[in-house]
């Protein structure tokens, strides 16, 4: 007999709360604790900022929950017990994602790490807190492409630890791992409360806010604006649609079986499969990438063209496979899980029709 599909239990009676509800994940969580009936407390650097909260406003007034605004951040100690208060589930989503900084523990690992403690101290002075669901990522599992041939099996688990970022190399992928232990010291000390992490891949679709602020964003506008006119480079990634993200998270939240670490990606492609996928939704007239650059050239030219793309970054990710397994996502959540080729062609219309990329 095959094993019973775990399954999600909302008990919508207390508030839950959404750290970071403005980003482009979160966005999609809010929308389906909304849909559920869910009251969600959404904590946000700046509630007064109408343009950065008008998705979310829209999704309340249609879905059958609530929401409701609190002013909070991650560098500020405290600032979270307010939105915490009479909360079951807490969703820390809030973590700056982005891959071009140039003070990288003011800018990254501060606001990842500090932040994390912060929001997980409140939970222990929160009675209330019965789970917290961290948004974690394959960053913090692997470094660099090439560190996965040296997993057990050549493969990517939710046994494995990225041990080989720093800050002055990958710096992002530095923060999550930091961030992610820094939880686990935290969840491990106590036992009043459960810490489960989803450690998604990387993330595309569409995103609700019409100004999309997630690096995500970046590299779909880069086949759209001409950057990758020339070619891409021979890169493989794990790649997840949005929506089955937020889904990881209901299922984090609320599988009452849940527990620690979840990779969560769909499948792996690379960025000509990208490009071709783009190709075939949107025909010509587009500078889509043709072909892939040899990783010499991509050696040479790539620091130049863009500061993310150092040597060593490049030795050790262009050209290495990437394999990952996802099977605790669908066997302990129940995940299942869309095409990548949706949420890639989903994501650059989305980006047409925000004006984000028009043709040349
Ligand atoms: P976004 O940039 O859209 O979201 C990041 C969120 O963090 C924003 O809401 C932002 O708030 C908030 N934030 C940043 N700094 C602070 C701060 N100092 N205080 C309070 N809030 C802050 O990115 P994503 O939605 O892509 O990322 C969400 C989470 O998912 C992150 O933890 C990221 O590491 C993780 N992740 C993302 C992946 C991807 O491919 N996109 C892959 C794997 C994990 P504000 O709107 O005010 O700037």
């Amino acid at each position: 007999m095959p094993e019973p599909i775990p399954q999600p239990v909302y008990n919508t009676s207390a508030p839950v709360l959404v750290t970071g509800a403005t980003g482009f994940v979160a966005g999609w969580l809010v929308k389906r604790l909304l849909e559920e009936g869910f009251t969600v407390y959404a904590a946000v650097r700046d509630p007064g900022n109408e343009e950065k909260i008008a998705h979310l406003k829209k999704l309340d007034a249609g879905l059958p929950g609530s929401i409701v605004f609190f002013r909070s951040d991650l560098l500020d100690e405290g600032s979270y017990a307010e939105a915490m208060q009479g909360c079951r589930v807490v969703f820390h989503t809030a973590s700056p994602f982005t891959a071009r900084v140039d003070d990288p523990q003011r800018q990254l690992v501060d606001p990842a790490v500090k932040g994390t403690r912060n929001v997980l101290n409140t939970a222990n002075a929160t009675e209330s807190v019965e789970r917290v669901v961290v948004t974690s990522s394959c960053a913090a599992i692997f470094g660099d492409t090439a560190d996965i041939a040296d997993a057990p099996g050549g493969v990517i688990t939710e046994d494995v630890w990225n041990t080989s970022s720093s800050l002055d190399h990958q710096a992002y992928s530095y923060s999550k791992t930091v961030a992610e232990r820094a939880a686990w010291e935290i969840a491990d000390a106590q036992a009043r409360w459960r810490l489960v992490t989803v450690n998604p891949a990387f993330v595309l679709g569409p995103g609700l806010a019409d100004r999309p602020s997630s690096e995500s964003f970046n590299l779909i506008r880069q086949f759209g604006d001409g950057t990758l006119k020339a070619g891409v480079p021979p890169f493989e990634i794990g790649m997840v649609d949005v929506r089955d993200v937020a889904e990881a998270h209901m299922r984090a939240g609320f599988v009452p079986e849940a527990e620690r670490r979840h990779i969560v990606f769909s499948e792996v492609r690379t960025l000509m499969d990208m490009s071709e996928a783009l190709q075939a939704q949107f025909g010509d007239g587009w500078p889509f990438p043709k072909r892939v650059m040899p990783k010499w050239l991509v050696w040479l030219v790539g620091p130049l063209a863009d500061k993310a793309f150092t040597r060593p970054m490049i030795a050790k990710n262009m050209g290495h496979a990437w394999r990952g397994d996802n099977s605790k996502s669908k066997r302990a959540l129940g995940l299942e899980y869309g095409p990548v080729e949706t949420a890639v062609t989903d994501m650059f219309q989305q980006m047409i029709d925000a004006g984000a990329v028009s043709k040349p």
